[in-house]
């Protein structure tokens, strides 16, 4: 058995000890919905850009918040201790409009640095952290397709719920990097880690994706004649493809020349930016 106090910081890099350190973090279900909840409402008080639980304006310094109070009510500071172990803080945080899938991802660089005067060919590792949350699923959902959505098994209410359980989800990720050195939320000691922090009862989400949001919410499909705005100019097309975004190929002179004889230029707009024609 390890005989070392959880409480303690240790060296850089994975270890035993901070796998403990990690595990001996446990939270009732209640707890967990106060201390989220405390979230919740330090975020809708601080945030400049949220306003409002279904928010819809959202910046990379709201997850960098998000993440100091994580840290602060669940992980008892120990996440950026670590990082500060290695050298990897401040970590990085992204919202990425391409994630149409995953809600969110967490990405762990290593990279060989060159240490000087620590003798000849001598390197040590470098480790970047980085958080992407999929804007795409957030804003696709709770905005015109009306059912019960549910994140890490557990059901949400609005947008910033939704951002809480995938960033909960998230952070176990980057604690695991931080532990073990990999992570996989579909291995038992993810679950393990879930059940005991945060009270989560799955690694999925039923999040509003992009194409659910075309036909449910804009009944929107291939062949459609739609509107939309693109840098201040508001075109008429039709809908060409349907994937990330809409293809959408609008007549002009300045286009290429397509098989009905006539130009187009293609421009690839998000579906939520579109507005179907009659
Ligand atoms: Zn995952």
């Amino acid at each position: 058995m390890e005989d070392t106090d959880p409480s303690e910081p240790t060296g850089p890099g994975p270890s035993p000890q901070r796998q403990s350190r990690l595990f001996t973090l446990l939270y009732s279900a209640d707890e967990v919905q106060q201390r989220s909840r405390q979230i919740y409402d330090e975020m809708l008080a601080r945030s400049p850009n949220l306003q409002t639980a279904n928010f819809t304006r959202i910046g990379a310094d709201d997850l960098e918040r998000l993440f100091a109070a994580y840290d602060r009510e669940f992980f008892r500071g120990r996440l950026s201790e670590m990082l500060l172990e290695d050298r990897a803080l401040p970590m990085g945080f992204r919202l990425s409009g391409r994630l149409v899938r995953a809600a969110g991802m967490t990405t762990r660089l290593t990279r060989p640095v060159r240490t000087l005067g620590q003798g000849k060919g001598k390197s040590e590792l470098e480790y970047e952290y980085e958080i992407s949350v999929s804007t795409t699923l957030l804003f696709g959902t709770f905005r015109d397709v009306e059912r019960a959505v549910s994140v890490g098994g557990l059901e949400v209410h609005d947008r910033l719920e939704a951002l809480q359980r995938i960033f909960e989800h998230e952070l176990l990720h980057l604690a695991e990097f931080l532990g073990w050195g990999k992570s996989n939320c579909r291995a038992a000691n993810f679950r393990s880690l879930s059940r005991r922090i945060f009270a989560h009862e799955a690694a999925y989400h039923d999040l509003v994706t992009p194409r659910e949001q075309a036909v449910v919410a804009h009944g929107i499909t291939v062949g459609d004649k739609v509107t939309f705005e693109y840098e201040g100019v508001r075109r008429v097309g039709r809908v060409n493809r349907i994937t990330r975004r809409a293809s959408i190929l609008v007549e002009s002179p300045d286009g290429r020349p397509f098989s009905d004889g006539k130009r187009y230029l293609t421009f690839y707009v998000p579906l939520p930016m579109l507005q179907k024609l009659p």
